[in-house]
């Protein structure tokens, strides 16, 4: 596990729980509205946190944190997910896993061993449009099948898309919905044009309104039970 930031407390990372946030390095697509873009990279660098202070922490911690936060980079891509997240499950807090959908092995096994309580997939564009940031082979399958686990699963999970045009519009927005037809829960989250990896990407495009949002939401409720703006 290479972990390249760690937040002791947040309150808003997993729904009604105070938790913990474990950033992991790596990450195989580099999204243009990336927050976090020193993150992308595997290598090794002084971002890299003892994964040993961070048990450590846990364990002090214990009575005051509901839950750990597993977020990235790309948290699917570390060698020991599976087994990390059975170390934080075995002293008793939950885990919300949060993913970019390329690895659904992972995902799957994941799931069948009931590590995770709570699994958040971003749904960034069409799945057609996802060699615009990532060079990962058979994504668009690999994200089928990922949508296709996390549904069909009996774990909480929710879907959500940053929305940033051009990526999202209004015109292929119901094809992405497509996407995860059927799920239970979705979330539209506002896009913050602050500290993203690629700025000029966005230049002089006027992104989404309030208005707009509003009817982003009404056509996403045709496709979806519940769905939230953040
Ligand atoms: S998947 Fe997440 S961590 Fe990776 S580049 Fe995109 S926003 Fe950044």
């Amino acid at each position: 596990m290479i972990a390249g930031g760690f937040q002791k407390n947040s309150l808003i990372d997993y729904p009604g729980k105070i938790s913990s946030v474990l950033f992991t390095k790596g990450c195989n697509f580099k999204c243009p509205y990336c927050h976090n873009p020193e993150l992308i990279p595997f290598e090794k660098d002084n971002l890299v946190i003892d994964i040993n202070e961070f048990f450590s922490f846990l364990q002090s911690r214990k009575n005051f944190i509901d839950a750990v936060v597993i977020t990235g980079g790309e948290p699917c891509l570390q060698k020991n997910i599976i087994e990390f997240a059975l170390e934080i499950k075995k002293l008793g807090f939950f885990i919300k896993l949060d993913t970019n959908g390329s690895r659904p092995e992972i995902i799957e096994e994941l799931l069948k061993k009931k590590t995770i309580d709570l699994i958040a997939m971003d749904i960034k564009t069409t799945f057609d449009e996802y060699h615009r940031f990532t060079s990962e082979k058979d994504i668009e399958n690999k994200l089928n099948k990922s949508v296709n686990l996390i549904i069909n699963s009996n774990t909480d999970y929710y879907f959500r898309t940053t929305c940033a045009k051009p990526l999202v519009t209004k015109e292929n927005f119901s094809k992405i919905m497509k996407e995860i037809q059927g799920a239970k829960k979705y979330v539209l989250q506002k896009f913050i044009e602050k500290k993203v990896f690629k700025p000029d990407f966005f230049k002089g495009i006027d992104q989404f309104s309030e208005a707009d949002f509003k009817w982003l939401k009404d056509e996403a409720e045709k496709y979806v039970k519940i769905c939230k703006i953040n």
